[in-house]
C-alpha cells in the first residue's frame, strides 16, 4: 500500500516526523516508543503502510518479526533486560491506537512494575473443544 498521508508512522519512515531510530533495513524501521512502558520499549514497523495484522503482507510480517527478534537480543545484551514481551494490537477492541502495523518490543526486568491486564479464566474442557471447533470452521 502507498504511504498514508495521515499516518504518523509513514511520516516517521519518510523522515517527516522525528523519532529515536534504532535500526533500519530494506523492509523495516525500529524506533523508541514515545511513551515507554519500560526502559527501552521500542516499536518495529514495516516501511510499507498496512493497517494491521489483518492486512499486512506476509513478507513485511516476516521481516518485522525478524527485526523484533534482533531488537529483543539487543535489549537483552545491551540494556540487561531479563526478558521481553512482544505485543501487537489489531483493531481498537484490542487497544490498537496507531493504524500502521507495529510490533512492540518491551524489555522486561525482574523488578519492573509493568503488569499486563490479562486475567486467566477457568475453562471447561468441553467449552475449549467447542471454541476450537468454531475457529477451525467447517
Ligand atoms: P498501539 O496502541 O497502536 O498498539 O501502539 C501505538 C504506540 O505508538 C503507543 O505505544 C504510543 O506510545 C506510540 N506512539 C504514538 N505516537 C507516536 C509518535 O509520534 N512517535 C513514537 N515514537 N511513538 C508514538
Ligand atoms: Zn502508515
Amino acid at each position: 500500500m502507498p504511504a498514508d498521508p495521515d499516518c504518523i508512522f509513514c511520516k516517521i519512515v519518510a523522515g517527516e516526523l522525528p523519532a529515536a531510530k534504532i535500526a533500519e533495513d530494506e523492509h523495516t524501521v525500529a524506533f523508541m516508543d514515545l511513551n515507554p512502558w519500560t526502559r527501552g520499549h521500542a516499536l518495529v514497523i514495516p516501511r510499507e503502510h498496512s493497517r494491521n495484522l489483518y492486512e499486512i503482507h506476509e513478507q513485511d510480517l516476516a521481516a518485522t518479526v525478524s527485526a523484533a527478534k534482533r531488537l529483543a537480543l539487543a535489549v537483552r545484551d545491551r540494556l540487561g533486560a531479563d526478558g521481553v514481551n512482544l505485543l501487537n494490537s489489531c483493531e481498537p477492541a484490542a487497544w490498537q491506537t496507531v493504524f500502521h502495523f507495529h510490533v512492540h518490543v518491551i524489555p522486561r526486568y525482574e523488578d519492573d512494575p509493568l503488569r499486563l491486564p490479562g486475567q486467566p479464566m477457568q475453562a471447561d474442557p468441553d467449552e475449549l473443544e467447542k471454541v476450537a471447533g468454531e475457529i477451525r470452521g467447517g
